[in-house]
């Protein structure tokens, strides 16, 4: 499709899809943590024709383009995002055969939502999802995980957009996964649509149920009560973030409004006005410590985005 443009008085751009492309607007509402400075324009596609739009309105202004789900695992800079950040969140649909236990979803599907679809549909494999507060397309990027599952394990395929306008459908072995990682990420591929491969037959009161427990246990052990992007950083086999962190005493640990959380040491909690400095200033400083102390370095899970220092 044409990505021929109106400027209105506002500076807000609306393509021929009737997508708007807003100037200027807020990142931290488009993330967990709550933190982050401005889009320099953003766009939230609807349906897959305004992506499109969207990316060839970016490519024509000669904009860099950043792809965001839910922001759940995200820490952005304050000094914001130049170029054309592209929202998928209200990608939303998902269908669910409850004979063959297939499911496809489209990128901005909640990931935590499929969980119930499944228990309704009987269908077992989805359950560990529960509680991760991304969308489809970040989890197929980040191999999202829990409870020794993750998303390269139930993953069928993968359709996704790139800055040419060209679908491709991707396979798993076609995308090199790794604990929470995989090649889409950081490449100029969309994921616009992933199939999943449950386990069909199932009672749907106990796939509730084992779903239900799974939630509950996350919500005694984890700071769902804060913003926060979940798991700061990736476990240093064979030690856990958390316990080390921990164990250092720095649970509570705090820079400016952002807190080492007193929950869980490997979440850093916005208390309220936390800038994304305060949170990369309290990464640092844990990494700095853990190293001391057990001679270990720290990684990030968290996905730093734009410029900090
Ligand atoms: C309370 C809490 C608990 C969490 N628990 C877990 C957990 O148990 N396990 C786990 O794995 N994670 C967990 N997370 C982290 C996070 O939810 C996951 O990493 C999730 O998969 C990120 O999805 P997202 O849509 O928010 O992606 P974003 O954070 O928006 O983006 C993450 C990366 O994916 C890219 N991306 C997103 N969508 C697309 C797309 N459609 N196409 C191409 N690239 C895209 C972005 O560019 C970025 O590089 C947790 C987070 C929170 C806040």
């Amino acid at each position: 499709m044409a990505a021929n443009s109106t400027q209105l008085k506002t500076q807000l751009v609306r393509l021929d899809s009737d997508l708007e492309i807003t100037p200027n607007a807020s990142l931290a509402k488009l993330t967990t943590f709550k933190v982050g400075g401005r889009a320099q324009w953003l766009a939230l596609p609807k349906h897959p024709d305004q992506l499109k739009d969207a990316v060839a309105w970016g490519n024509q202004q000669g904009h860099p383009i950043t792809v965001l789900g839910a922001g759940s695992n995200l820490l952005v800079s304050d000094r914001g995002l130049p170029g054309l950040i592209i929202c998928t969140r209200a990608l939303r649909h998902s269908e669910f055969d409850a004979t063959t236990g297939r499911v496809v979803a489209t990128a901005g599907e909640p990931w935590s939502s499929l969980a119930w679809k499944a228990a309704r549909n009987g269908l077992q494999g989805f359950e560990w999802t529960i509680g991760i507060p991304g969308t489809v397309g970040g989890a197929v990027v980040m191999n999202a995980g829990a409870h020794g599952r993750e998303t390269a394990d139930i993953l069928v395929e993968t359709e996704v957009l790139d800055l040419d306008g060209t679908l491709q459908v991707l396979k798993p072995d076609d995308l090199d996964y790794r604990y929470r990682t995989s090649n889409l990420q950081g490449s100029d591929c969309i994921v616009t649509s992933a199939t999943f491969q449950l386990s069909p037959g199932h009672r749907s009161d106990d796939v509730k149920a084992a779903t239900a427990d799974d939630l509950k246990q996350r919500r005694t052990t984890q700071p769902y009560h804060l913003p926060n992007c979940g798991s700061v950083f990736r476990n240093p086999k064979p030690y856990s973030a958390g316990q080390l962190i921990e164990q250092a005493g720095l649970k509570g640990y705090q820079m400016g409004e952002a807190q080492i959380s007193t929950l869980h040491a490997n979440f850093i909690v916005n208390l309220g006005g936390a800038k994304a400095d305060d949170v990369l200033a309290l990464i640092r400083h844990a990494q700095a410590v853990i190293f001391e102390r057990n001679g270990v370095e720290l990684e990030t899970e968290v996905k730093l985005v734009g410029l900090f220092e």
